[in-house]
């Protein structure tokens, strides 16, 4: 087994690298075909210096872009190497430097020709707007704006999550108003070279997986799986356990820990695709998933009637098994948090001694789904343990204040903790202060293993 799982790492990590390299590569790429096609031969003087830079600003800027959409098509191959989590933490973290150079190619290009045709930028900027395809280049990024402003950690709180929705995928049409400037202006693209070919490829695998892979393979396999709410059971005032049936619900292939983006096809619903965790691993006619009322969506979909038909895009994520790398399993869930553990509990091929779990919770009234995970690990051999109580004041703690004070820490609960990959998913602030410890109390990146339940 452990061998196997280090064989199943090193591929893992070595297709991470693959990855990565494509993506530098693809950089790359764009600025070695623009220099190859003599890119530089018309440099001659600082109008035509400053000319190129634009050019080049441009090509790296709108690969990046190209690079964001492909990171959030939803690639099961990228799902299954890196996480969806972290394909869209860096598609995030592209966001800004991409934005900035394509401004700085919209400034350099319009200084560039300004010091060429001697004339002042606001007279060039004229001029170019009022040329084919580069007023809705202009657009294109007037809305790239509009996205990343939007995306900012203090304007996204703003606005609830579909507003924000909405104007991400205004991300697409931006990308897509400025290619008739790419193919048409300057003749950097020019027809019957290379560089033409591989940026329309690029733009056809960018497009083509973002349509492929979140739109029309959702629907296929919605329509394939049938799914249907077969009925709502309370578990707890707030949560609610969902059951669905339908077809060949096997054929997902559903790792225990993984999620789906579930749509439910009622008036109040339709509208709004929630992400939710499996709370148990689907059989072939039955899923369930577990749902704490966090909000107007969350609230609803507690009284949706049986017989609603549901949409499901995914399965996604890498919160399973497959992401072990020790040979021990420490898991940490608090409140509706215990949804994943639940389900990679179930499906884990634990030994005896293996897993240690513990569950957390400010009281009783948060125990959802704990006699489960109590019958799975007692059968599996585990070590489980919770902890409940309010944590103290003016401590920055996951643990209550009772644990605190009788002196339990991580390494306490989790004797192998070093040799333990650490599973957590709860609260986003209580996550993190798990995670600062365990960080504190030596593991590494890779053995660290968080399901974040927001956006
Ligand atoms: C990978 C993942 C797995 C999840 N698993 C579960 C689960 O098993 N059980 C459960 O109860 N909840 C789960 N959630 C959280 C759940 O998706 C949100 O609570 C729910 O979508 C809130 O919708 P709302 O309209 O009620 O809330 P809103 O009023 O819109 O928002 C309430 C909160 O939910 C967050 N939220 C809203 N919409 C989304 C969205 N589409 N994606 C992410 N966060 C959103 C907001 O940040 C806000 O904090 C999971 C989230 C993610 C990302």
């Amino acid at each position: 087994m452990a061998r196997a799982r280090r064989i199943r790492t090193r591929r893992r990590l070595r297709a991470a690298d693959v990855l990565v390299t494509v993506l530098v590569t693809s950089v790359a790429l764009a600025v070695a075909l623009y220099l190859a096609y003599g890119g530089l031969n018309d440099v001659t003087d600082v109008a035509s210096a400053v000319t190129a830079l634009g050019i080049v600003t441009g090509l790296v800027g709108t690969d990046l872009i190209l690079v964001m959409l492909v990171l959030a098509a939803r690639i099961p191959l990228i799902d299954r190497t890196v996480g969806q989590d972290v394909a869209m933490a860096l598609h995030r973290r592209l966001g800004k430097p991409a934005l900035y150079l394509i401004l700085a190619h919209g400034a350099l290009l319009t200084l560039g020709y300004a010091l060429s045709s001697g004339v002042d930028v606001v007279a060039e900027t004229l001029t170019l707007f009022n040329t084919p395809d580069l007023a809705f280049a202009y657009l294109g990024v007037g809305l790239l704006v509009a996205v990343v402003v939007s995306s900012l950690v203090a304007v996204r709180r703003r606005f609830p999550y579909e507003v924000w929705h909405a104007i991400h995928l205004v991300s697409y049409a931006a990308v897509l108003v400025a290619l008739p400037h790419q193919l048409s202006a300057g003749g950097v693209l020019a027809d019957g070279t290379v560089q033409r070919v591989y940026w329309l490829a690029l733009y056809v695998l960018a497009f083509g997986a973002i349509g492929w892979y979140r739109f029309v393979l959702p629907v296929i396999r919605s329509h394939r799986h049938g799914i249907t709410v077969s009925g709502i059971e309370t578990i707890a005032p707030g949560v609610v356990s969902i059951h669905l049936t339908g077809r060949d619900l096997d054929r997902l292939q559903t790792a225990g820990g993984q999620y789906a983006i579930w749509r439910f096809w009622t008036a109040g619903t339709w509208w709004h695709a929630h992400p939710i965790s499996f709370s148990a691993v689907p059989t072939r006619t039955s899923a369930r998933i577990t749902v704490r009322d966090l909000g107007r969506g969350s609230r609803e979909l507690g009284r949706v009637p049986v017989g609603t038909r549901v949409s499901i895009e995914g399965p996604y994520g890498l919160f399973t098994d497959a992401a072990r790398t020790s040979p021990h399993l420490a898991v940490v869930a608090a409140g509706i948090g215990i949804t994943p553990i639940r389900s990679l509990l179930e499906h884990s091929p634990l030994s005896r001694g293996e897993a240690t779990v513990l569950l957390r919770g400010t009281d009783e009234s948060q125990s959802y789904l704990w006699n489960e995970v109590g019958a799975l690990s007692r059968t599996a051999g585990s070590a489980i343990y919770s902890m409940i109580g309010p944590r103290p004041r003016g401590v920055d703690t996951w643990m209550s204040a009772e644990a605190i004070s009788a002196g339990v820490t991580l390494s306490s609960v989790f004797p192998r903790l070093t040799d333990s990959d650490l599973y957590v998913c709860g609260p986003q602030a209580w996550t993190d202060l798990v995670v600062r410890d365990a960080r504190a109390a030596g593991l590494t990146d890779r053995q660290i293993h968080v399901e974040r339940f927001d956006w």
